[in-house]
């Protein structure tokens, strides 16, 4: 199944959890907030099989809840 991504930057914290984790993955503004690497956190790229461990490792164990998962790709504004 395909899995995409990206972080919910309002919800972000900044804790530096989901770089440490995934940091092929995660990357961070100067203010510390996350994005989703690949795909500049558009949610538009669908991950490849073998970051889908490093990412589930990330998306349980963020805090806030903010790394949003979804079989499709997010809207795009
Ligand atoms: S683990 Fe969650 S709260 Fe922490 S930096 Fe990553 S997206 Fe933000």
């Amino acid at each position: 199944m395909a899995l995409y991504t990206k972080v919910d930057q309002e919800a972000c914290i900044a804790c530096g959890l989901c770089q440490m984790l995934a940091p092929e993955l995660f990357t961070y503004d100067e203010a510390g907030i996350a994005s989703f690497k690949p795909d500049q956190n558009t949610g538009s790229l669908p991950l490849d099989d073998y970051a889908k461990i490093d990412f589930k490792l990330a998306y349980t164990r963020c805090p806030t809840g903010a790394i949003k998962r979804s079989d499709k790709p997010f809207p795009q504004k």
